[in-house]
């Protein structure tokens, strides 16, 4: 079992008090041992309920919370976050396998989305246009949507609530947060800490966990959480769409990838195999923005794959705690199956085993998948149509730019895309082609605070950081006066 100074409370948190009904509950494991960190409540209905009267308590229309206290908040929650990294980035090492310092890094990377938004905050201030339309003053609020609900997967245990978080306190929004039933317990040491060191209003933030079918449903169908910011797969994000139709509730949503990676000719391929191993196994290749189908242009296949094989030797996989390994473990069973599958696929169907391992000798009893590389890759594999999510790499061999952009948006998703290539012109062609919502170029690098990020197409709706994201969360309204 896990110990900490942050897990005191193994409870839902509403209204500003550790709580949970009834006694179900769920165990959270650590994948790369196999055993159980900690059973957590699984609450019922009537607990999200509370949560979201207990949001409505804090929400205040008609004297919001002034920008400087919404700022300090901001500033709170980041200073909190920095000054807790390292326990809250061990939590999440433990409940999620991604190597210590990457987990530690993670809680930086959440801390700058509060930062970010504290200093930006002012863009929410009430402006009066300087036309007069109708011989009136003009003058335009962003209001709170009111109490919203945020969902988010395990795959980034605080990076993806920070984003969500900062842009609805920044707004005025309580919350409701549902987090990920594989990873709940970095989000209790990160409420933890916010009690400790914030002063946010009662009920301004509420933490709820269990089934998805409880919390979510309930979320979709109460009239009084006007919006649901969630972060997960597409087919959950379609149910959602379908869930809250009726009330017409606002979404953002930011669901699956299937991100290309294309390296031309041109590129110097040194800095293009640096990239791909430090975004493919970012997390253990388990993020939406990870290259998912790498598109090397056919003169420069063979010495792009060495380089990229000779790289992937020298990874060490094991537990993420250690401190020293590369890649941690995959987060469950059925993580592992399907990128087992997928190589399963791409072999039997004609693509040739560059580095890694082969199906038949994979480890059986641990969640560890070796890094792997496969090549001559063709659009009828499982590995090119689907999102693999691990440490899978599948190389796609091309010819012309047009063939490169043509293959790369031929996926019903649009979130991150990469090219590489030391021809502006080429890459600005590129980039203006593919339907991607964030795309490098020359780098590997996902998303940032000071950036809008997310996706086109079945990649979802809407953005999450830069100031795009400060105003999801707002629902403009404009009042003209007449004299
Ligand atoms: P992932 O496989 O990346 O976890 P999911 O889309 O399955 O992606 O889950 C993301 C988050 O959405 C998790 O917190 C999960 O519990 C929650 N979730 C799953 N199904 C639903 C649903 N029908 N309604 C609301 N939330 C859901």
């Amino acid at each position: 079992m896990i110990e900490s100074p942050l897990l005191q409370h193994l409870k839902g948190y509403i209204g500003g008090q550790w709580t949970a009904t009834g006694e179900a509950t769920f165990d959270v494991y650590n994948p790369a041992t196999g055993k159980v960190l900690a059973s957590v409540p699984s609450m019922p209905v009537e607990d999200v309920r509370a949560a979201i009267e207990a949001g409505k308590s804090a929400l205040r229309l008609t004297e919001p919370y002034p920008i400087e206290t919404r700022r300090l908040w901001l500033e709170g929650i980041r200073d909190a976050l920095k000054a807790n990294k390292e326990e809250i980035g061990r939590i999440l090492c433990l409940e999620h396998g991604k190597p210590l310092n990457e987990a530690q890094g993670e809680v930086d990377y959440a801390a700058g989305f509060f930062d970010y938004f504290s200093k930006t905050i002012s863009g929410l201030a009430a402006h009066t246009l300087e036309e007069k339309p109708r011989d009136c003053t003009w003058t335009v609020h962003y209001r709170p949507v009111g109490v919203v609900g945020l969902i988010t997967p395990w795959n980034f245990p605080i990076g993806m609530i920070a984003k969500k978080l900062s842009a609805a306190l920044a707004a005025g929004c309580p919350s409701v947060i549902k987090p990920a039933s594989e990873t709940p317990l970095t989000m209790i040491a990160m409420f933890r800490v916010i009690e400790e060191n914030v002063d946010l209003p009662r009920g301004m933030i509420n933490l709820v966990m269990g089934k998805a079918s409880v919390i979510g449903k309930e979320l979709c169908e109460n009239p009084d959480v006007p919006m649901l910011s969630f972060t997960g797969s597409t087919e959950v994000g379609r149910q959602l769409i379908i869930d809250t139709a009726d009330q017409i509730k606002k979404l953002g949503l930011e669901l699956g990838g299937n991100a290309p990676y294309i390296v031309f000719d041109d590129a110097d391929l040194e800095k293009a195999a640096d990239n791909l191993i430090a975004n493919k196994f970012r997390g253990g290749g388990q993020t939406c923005v990870c290259a998912n189908r790498i598109f090397v242009h056919e003169e420069v296949l063979e010495a792009f794959g060495k380089k990229v094989a000779e790289r992937v030797r020298g990874m060490t996989v094991g537990d993420g705690i250690n401190g020293d390994v590369d890649i941690g473990p995959l987060i469950n069973r059925a993580g592992f199956d399907k990128v087992r599958e997928h190589l399963e696929d791409a072999l039997q169907k004609g693509a040739s085993l560059v580095a890694g391992s082969k199906p038949e000798d994979l480890p059986k009893d641990t969640l560890f998948f070796p890094p792997t590389v496969v090549s001559g890759v063709k659009s009828d594999m499982a590995c090119f149509r689907e999102e693999t999510f691990g440490p899978l790499v599948p190389m796609v061999p091309f010819r012309s730019e047009d063939e490169a952009i043509d293959m790369g948006n031929d996926t019903e998703f649009g979130l991150a895309a990469y090219v590489f290539t030391a021809d502006e012109a080429r890459a600005q062609r590129v980039a203006g082609g593919l339907r991607f919502g964030h795309v490098g170029w020359n780098t590997g690098t996902g998303p940032a605070p000071e950036a809008p990020f997310g996706g086109m197409k079945a990649s979802g709706i809407g953005r999450e950081g830069g100031s795009e994201g400060l105003f999801e969360f707002v629902e403009p309204q404009a009042v003209p006066r007449g004299f």
